[in-house]
């Protein structure tokens, strides 16, 4: 396993080296901030009732060297110069990130005072294929004009004032075919590892794959809603996508923190740790997941709830892998080095989101990479995990069948015995024998008094043939004729039932002196899947012994079975509660 990090830490290289380039081109070539594109050019906030002229008269309110953004006011203001140069085509878009909010109000101003506004609602916003970005037509700009100003009414993000643009020309607004075809091939990165997850949980049946196929769902939804591929097929109002967008990656994040505890191979992770995490997990699912429903009365703490959540959920995941790796998990190693990128490119994006700085919504294809190459890696990781998994379960099934062959027989039928079954039984059922079926003859002693203990022997010799020929249970005689099968793989109830009726029938073929048909009761129980294989081996047999019971009662030649959830522990005995008068 070792041997191979290195393999992968090249793969890992080369594939952000690839990445990299990709990204490098597109961006320089198709920067959307050069041209004509105009920024804003101051900033403010106030509370609700200012008005557009309180506003334009109180200059003090406005900050136009650099910040003055505030996603927590009830109200964001912000403030384009318009040149009115008659070479340039005037700008007839205002364009920004998507996130909610209650309206957006557009204000031209000339140069003789003259107003003219528009005033939205956030499904008047039509989201365009090009990052998280959508739009609304402006006010008639004239030669004379000389300012739009823009009243967000309860914006629910930083970037929605940062990242706001006008254009002249609607082209503008879209990716580059370049870039879709970037974001396309993330979502086929992200694809892949989800089919491998399908075709791994079919074999392996561990909780982790199934959460890292959410984890990659979530990160495909993430990809589609924020990455802005979603308005390229399919009309999806704005507040859905800002919806959409930051609750899949809530619930990709709170995945990410299941995924771990049950990713990381068994002890390699504290017990405290591992509750931390799965905490951690519940309060991203639950309260950041709350956060980015965006909802109007939340509007003034969401957007920092949704970003500072995440600092304590952050800082227990790094935790956990340091934890692990210094405990020597290799899981722990695929971690990290998937998480790494995703860290940096998910602090640059927190960092952004809250708007302690400004930078233009492409830097979030550093994550949508990031994103790719963590889900990647991380399959990479699932399969490995999976291979070391298999190779255990081959092993152990391999040292089972030795042990029929070496160890403590009983001699008469040549089954193993009840003291090499205590022995062997947590190795067993980790390995995945995990039904109990107790075999017992039905009227046996009639066999023995009536033909003589030579023609009972002759049958209990028959009976460890029949319950030894299948390939994936270990047969044990327990004692008198009673017999217990162990038996791994799936259809067991079939298989056990099978093998009961076999014994009847190769009884009476085998056994000439038998005049009579012999059959066998059967209590079966298919035992609780336990991480560690600590499985009480007296309580799964008490109830199969119960079950094998009510099959006596019920008229023998039966098989009665059951599938145990939990162990329980057996109910306390029935005190009669009168002594009967016979005794
Ligand atoms: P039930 O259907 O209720 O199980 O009836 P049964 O007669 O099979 O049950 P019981 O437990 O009363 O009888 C078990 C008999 O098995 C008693 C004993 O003589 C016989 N027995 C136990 N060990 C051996 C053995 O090694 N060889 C032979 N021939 N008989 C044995
Ligand atoms: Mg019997
Ligand atoms: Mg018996």
């Amino acid at each position: 396993m070792t041997s191979r990090l290195p393999h992968i830490v090249a793969m890992i290289v080369l594939h952000l080296a690839a990445v990299l380039a990709c990204l490098h081109a597109p961006a320089s070539a198709h920067d959307p901030d050069e041209g004509s594109l105009t920024r804003p050019a101051c900033f403010a906030s106030s509370t609700d009732d200012r008005t557009l002229a309180q506003m334009a008269g109180a200059s003090a309110l406005w900050n136009c060297r650099g910040g003055g953004w505030d996603a927590s006011a009830p109200v964001s203001w912000i403030r384009f110069g318009i040149s009115g140069r008659s070479d340039e085509a005037p700008p007839s878009l205002f364009f920004t990130r998507i996130s909610r909010f209650a309206s957006i109000s557009l204000t031209a101003i000339d140069a003789d005072g003259a107003k003219r506004t528009a005033t939205f609602g956030e499904e008047d916003g039509t989201p365009v294929a090009a990052g998280p970005i959508f739009t609304l037509p402006l006010p008639e700009i004239t030669a004379k004009t000389r300012a739009l100003v823009v009243r967000i009414v309860g914006p629910h993000s930083a970037p929605m004032m940062t990242e706001a643009r006008l254009t002249g020309s609607t082209t503008r607004t879209d990716w580059s075919v370049i870039q879709l075809l970037f974001l396309a091939m993330i979502l086929g990165m992200l694809v892949m590892p989800l089919m491998f997850d399908v075709s791994f949980y079919i074999v392996l049946r561990e909780r982790f794959v199934l959460l890292h196929a959410f984890m990659a769902f979530s990160m495909i939804l993430y990809v589609l809603f924020a990455g802005g591929l979603l308005p390229v097929f399919a009309n999806v109002s704005v507040p859905a996508m800002a919806v959409g967008g930051s609750l899949s990656w809530a619930a990709g994040s709170a995945a990410a923190a299941f995924f771990l505890t049950e990713f990381v191979e068994p002890g390699r992770l504290p017990a405290r740790m591992d509750r931390a995490l799965r905490l951690a997990g519940w309060w991203t699912l639950l309260v950041i997941g709350f956060a980015s429903l965006q909802l109007s009365w939340t509007q003034s703490f969401d957007n920092a709830l949704y970003f500072y959540g995440f600092v304590p959920v952050i800082a227990i995941y790094l935790a956990a892998i340091v934890v692990a790796l210094m405990r020597g998990s290799v899981a722990a190693r695929y971690v990290a080095a998937a998480w790494i990128p995703l860290f940096l490119a998910a602090s640059e994006r927190l960092l952004r989101g809250l708007g302690v700085y400004a930078a233009p919504s492409w830097f979030d294809q550093f994550l949508y990479t990031a994103l790719a190459l963590e889900v990647m890696i991380v399959a990479l990781g699932v399969a490995s995990r999976y291979a070391a998994i298999r190779l255990e379960r081959d092993n152990a099934r391999a040292e089972a069948k030795m042990l029929e062959n070496l160890s403590e027989r009983d001699p008469l039928t040549g089954l193993l015995n009840r003291r090499a079954l205590d022995d062997r039984f947590p190795d067993l059922h980790a390995a995945g024998y995990e039904t109990v079926a107790l075999f017992d003859l039905d009227h046996f002693k009639t066999v023995n008094d009536t033909h003589g203990h030579e023609v009972g022997d002759q049958v209990l010799r028959v009976v460890g043939d029949v319950l030894r020929t299948d390939p994936e249970a270990v047969a044990v005689r327990m004692g008198g004729e009673e017999f217990l099968v162990l038996f791994a793989g799936d259809d067991v109830e079939i298989r056990a039932e099978r093998m009961r009726q076999t014994i009847a029938v190769r009884v009476a073929r085998e056994v000439e002196a038998l005049k009579s048909i012999l059959t066998a009761s059967v209590g079966l129980v298919q035992g609780p899947r336990s991480k560690d294989g600590a499985t009480d081996f007296a309580q799964l047999y008490r109830r199969a012994d119960a079950l094998l019971y009510e099959a006596k009662a019920g008229g023998r030649n039966l098989l009665a079975s059951e599938t145990l959830r939990h162990v329980r522990p057996p109910p306390p005995p029935v005190m009669p509660l009168r002594k009967s008068s016979a005794a």
